[in-house]
């Protein structure tokens, strides 16, 4: 029977059951080791902490449970990011990104790509097709796009770039393997920040690699190894322990984002607001098609720097933060991070409160704030 989303999650906290003897814990051990004991012959044994972990093996291979995919975990999503660039990327090389991705991003092609000579272009995410892909190395998606939420068609991007003979990464951090899944709909490789809802608590950074292509594994593997920007694995034992419940959280995150996107949209004090679960959203249609989820981001605008920060200081039941996916609602003014955004412009990220109570705080919040 192939695997569904239901089924791996399922499995997903029974994954060391097979490997227990009598007397084991079944929550993973954490590992904290720079050696290994390791006489002789040492092949095949764990040797050096840069190297390999038990803890880290663990955590890789929850997600390589939920990617269908092997996996590499990194110390935070730009070292995953990071490993790709510099593990599959030489001279000469050109690559196209999101203009309206992660920022950081956009920030290592500039600062540290250009430099070696591999060259980037930016293209908006809801015409990420047009203009085609001849010349590209590595062609790179972000959807849904951050903080937007346009989308483009990873199939259509794949088949694409593919026939132009470049390398498909997606960032998927904003969907997590629940909520969509690039791999399957013909990326070559997966770069996800686990900082967010993967490990969904807020208290530690991390990131993985996904492919199913061997070389990709093994070129980001040498880099992790070389280059050293590893995992700790005490991090790595936080996100084994959060990925356990990310198939509730997220499932309470999109469920309640579906209910208040379109409660905030009724909203008098609320304007342009983008959410791909919301019929006339002009991501809907694609969104439908591609993803398994609408995930549980909602961006809008206020009208006013002012009302935008009285909201979501206001608010009882939200953090004013960067970042986003964690167990608690949060939200930023993304122009206060430098996104071409209006003063006004807010980006929700929906927690795991329950939906009605969330909305009732939402709602007080806005309606003190006037239109
Ligand atoms: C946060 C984020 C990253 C970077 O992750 P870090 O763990 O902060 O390094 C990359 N891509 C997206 C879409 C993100 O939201």
């Amino acid at each position: 029977m192939p695997e569904t989303a239901r089924s791996r999650a399922a499995s997903l906290a029974h994954l060391r059951r097979d490997g227990l003897a009598k007397g084991d814990p079944i929550p993973l051990p954490l590992t904290m080791a720079a050696i290994f004991h390791n006489p002789g012959d040492g092949a095949g044994y764990s040797q050096y902490g840069r190297y390999s972990n038990a803890t880290w093996d663990a955590v890789e291979h929850m997600l390589a449970h939920l990617e269908d995919a092997p996996c590499v975990g990194f110390p935070s999503g730009m070292a995953a990011i990071s490993a790709v660039f510099f593990g599959l990327l030489k001279t000469g090389d050109r690559v196209l990104l999101p203009s309206d991705g992660y920022h950081a991003t956009r920030a290592l092609a500039e600062r540290f790509l250009k430099p070696f000579g591999i060259a980037y272009d930016l293209r908006p995410t809801s015409t990420f097709l047009d203009g085609g892909f001849d010349g590209y190395r590595l062609v790179y998606v972000e959807t849904p796009s951050n903080p937007r939420l346009d989308i483009c068609d990873i199939t259509a991007v794949a088949e694409a770039a593919h026939r132009a003979g470049a390398m498909v990464v997606v960032d998927n951090t904003t969907m997590t393997p629940f909520g969509q899944r690039p791999l399957d709909l013909g990326a070559d490789i997966v770069v996800a920040a686990d900082t967010k809802a993967a490990n969904g608590h807020s208290d530690v950074l991390f990131g993985h690699v996904a492919s199913r292509n061997p070389d990709i594994i093994a070129a980001v593997t040498g880099w992790r190894e070389t280059a050293g920007g590893i995992p700790g694995p005490f991090e790595a034992w936080l996100v084994h322990r959060g990925l356990e419940t990310l198939d509730v959280r997220f499932d309470r995150m999109c469920t309640s984002a579906e209910v208040i996107a379109k409660r905030l949209k009724n909203h008098h004090a609320v304007s342009g607001l983008r959410y791909p679960g919301l019929e006339g959203d002009p991501s809907h249609n694609l969104a439908r098609a591609q993803m398994e989820r609408f995930g549980f981001l909602v961006s809008f605008e206020l009208a006013s720097e002012d009302k935008a920060e009285d909201f979501i200081n206001n608010c009882t039941l939200m953090q004013a933060a960067t970042s986003f996916g964690g167990v608690h609602t949060s939200a930023e003014r993304r122009a206060k991070r430098g996104d071409a955004v209006p003063p006004g412009f807010v980006r929700l990220s929906v927690g795991c409160e329950p939906a009605e109570e969330l909305w009732q705080a939402i709602e007080a919040s806005l309606d003190k704030i006037g239109a």
